[in-house]
């Protein structure tokens, strides 16, 4: 059997000759002509392709009247050139067999638009519709296309950990890890008053791989973790999941200035890897989702970001006439009002905001000379605000020390840390770029529960 888009790919070569293809049926409708046509999808491709099988054919009606939509088959025939509209080449079917049916009385996807809402509560056959399989693509080729940066650049994939006793940083979002016999589930009051910590000792589900990065910087150079990240985000946003990807490089003998050029370079490579490799998807949301969609992507790949200070930043909050709903004050946080606020109506484009005031800002941020502010960035993108947030690391270890100490970060609970700067220390610095809130950006999808397959978020952890 031929991908349906290998067949389209390779349509010239192909016409005339005997195909066989395996997908899903999207349609199939009867010509009073005695011609049914079957509009199939195999996954590969946004494209159905149009099957046309000749009722005539007694040894095909019987299990042509069997096929609708949502069913699984096979089909062998001959491509021939279409005399249809909006497709190129079709499938004159000469044989057809059939995997599994779906009673069109209780197929949840009928030919017509479902809302996003009512796709998450079908989870299961979601990928199934042009969106959500249109996200799939791009996501894997996002995914690999951030693994051929760093490759392509001499960079360390490292696999940190998931559970780890060590992330005080998202105190207050963590998950905890707990140990569960099958006696001890839910619902027996005993079995969960039973219930262990990780073998004795408190752990949780990792909110950011960059600590354990670190130690592999400071000994390879260059490192990269991407995988799954958690936490116990309360509250219900469109940009937060309780479980995100993120790809988090950390690199040794680099500052601020080159961590903010190499989440740039790897922003701009993966926008036009979308635009180049992505085409039939990038249509579809133009068409369905954003219509301005292309021309903002291919304006982030043309032109570099802005760069503004934290504090110039807040002036220009400050001075708009906009009412926000959050405080602009110096030492207050960036809100996504905010945020969109710089992207979407004051620089129209990327941009990143360097140097955050010292108290907001996690313990193993570099403070600058000023002692007020830290040596961090977020980047920012229209239509969403934060897509990345890295910083360059203390290296110091009486800066470190003096930090923690002021954070109330206990030193000997983060002993190993320390020690990387005891022994062999050295300038540092890295990010966090979250492949969620990049989709987000890449499809013009609003919501981020469409950008992964399953989304995590208060009361929605099924399947
Ligand atoms: P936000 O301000 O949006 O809550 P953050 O500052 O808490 O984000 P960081 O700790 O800087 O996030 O994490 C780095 C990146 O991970 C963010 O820039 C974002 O792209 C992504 N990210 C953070 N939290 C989430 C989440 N709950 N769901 C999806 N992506 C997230
Ligand atoms: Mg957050
Ligand atoms: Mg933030
Ligand atoms: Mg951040």
């Amino acid at each position: 059997a031929i991908r349906i888009a290998d067949l389209f790919r390779r349509e010239q070569e192909l016409l005339g000759r005997t195909a066989r293809v395996r997908g899903w049926v999207r349609t199939r409708r009867d010509s009073k002509a005695g011609i049914s046509f079957i509009e199939l999808n195999d996954g590969s491709c946004l494209k159905n392709l149009q099957i046309i099988v000749d009722l005539n054919l007694p040894q095909l009606t019987e299990t042509v009247q069997k096929v609708s939509t949502g069913s699984s088959m096979q089909v062998e025939g001959v491509v021939n050139a279409s005399p249809g509209k909006g497709q190129s080449i079709e499938l004159h079917a000469s044989g057809i067999e059939l995997y599994g049916g779906a009673d069109p009385a209780t197929y949840p996807l009928q030919k017509k638009r479902h809302s996003f809402e009512f796709l998450r509560q079908i989870a299961h056959l979601r990928p199934r519709t042009n969106t959500i399989g249109a996200v799939a693509r791009v996501r894997n080729r996002l995914s690999y296309a951030i693994h051929q940066f760093f490759q392509d650049r001499g960079f360390y994939y490292v696999h940190t950990p998931i559970i780890t006793s060590s992330d005080c940083e998202g105190a207050g979002e963590v998950f905890r890890v707990t140990t569960l016999k099958p006696e001890n589930m839910v619902g027996n009051e005993a079995g969960e008053a039973a219930a262990g910590d990780f073998f004795g000792k408190p752990a949780y589900l990792t909110v950011s791989g960059q600590l354990q990065a670190e130690i592999y910087a400071l000994a390879l150079g260059n490192v990269y973790t991407f995988g799954p990240t958690f936490r116990a985000e309360n509250s219900n946003t469109s940009r937060h999941l309780a479980e995100f990807w993120m790809v988090e490089p950390e690199m040794a003998f680099c500052d601020l200035e080159e961590d903010l050029e190499i989440a740039q370079a790897l922003i701009q490579r993966l926008v036009e890897v979308v635009l180049t490799d992505c085409r039939e998807d990038l249509d579809f949301f133009v068409r369905f989702i954003e219509p301005t969609l292309r021309d903002t992507l291919e304006k982030v790949v043309e032109s570099p970001f802005e760069t503004v200070s934290y504090t110039d930043a807040l002036e220009l909050l400050k001075k708009s006439r906009e009412s926000f709903s959050f405080p602009v004050d110096w030492g207050s946080d960036l809100q996504a009002e905010h945020e969109r606020y710089l992207t979407e109506k004051v620089f129209k484009k990327p941009v990143a905001v360097v140097h955050f005031p010292r108290s907001l800002k996690p313990f193993y941020m570099r403070v600058n000379d000023d002692e007020k502010t830290v040596a961090a960035m977020d980047i920012l993108v229209p239509g969403i605000g934060e897509i990345v947030g890295g910083s360059q690391r203390e290296e110091r270890l009486d800066v470190l020390l003096e930090q923690m100490k002021l954070k109330g970060v206990s030193p000997d609970d983060y002993r190993w840390y320390v020690e990387l700067r005891e022994y062999g220390s050295v300038p540092h610095a890295g990010f966090g770029l979250g492949l969620e809130r990049l989709l987000q950006f890449t499809t013009g999808l609003p919501n981020i529960r469409e950008v992964i397959p399953f989304p995590r978020t208060p009361g929605h952890a099924d399947f």
